[in-house]
């Protein structure tokens, strides 16, 4: 988060912070890591390097990923994979 940043439109050109390689729009599979289960949450919208593999995710789908994990904690479910609601990203 640095000053200077303009109103970067999505799929507005980034480079890694990490190799400074090209991110580029893609899905990746996150997982949440609960007290008593773990959440595997596929299609995630992020931005991805294309050397390295790190990957970034909009102030949004964050949010959305806290969502659903708050979401999922009361589950008796050990293991959860669910797909990234489309509608979020
Ligand atoms: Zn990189």
């Amino acid at each position: 988060m640095g000053t200077g940043y303009e109103n970067k439109k999505e799929g507005a050109e980034m480079t890694c912070l990490f190799c400074k390689g090209d991110m580029v729009p893609g899905t990746t599979s996150h997982v949440a890591q609960l007290d008593k289960c773990i959440i595997i949450i596929k299609n995630v919208p992020c931005m991805k390097c294309t050397q390295c593999g790190e990957v970034v995710y909009s102030g949004k789908v964050v949010e959305k990923l806290e969502q659903l994990a708050d979401a999922m904690e009361n589950t008796l479910t050990e293991v959860a994979i669910i797909n990234f609601p489309t509608e979020a990203a």
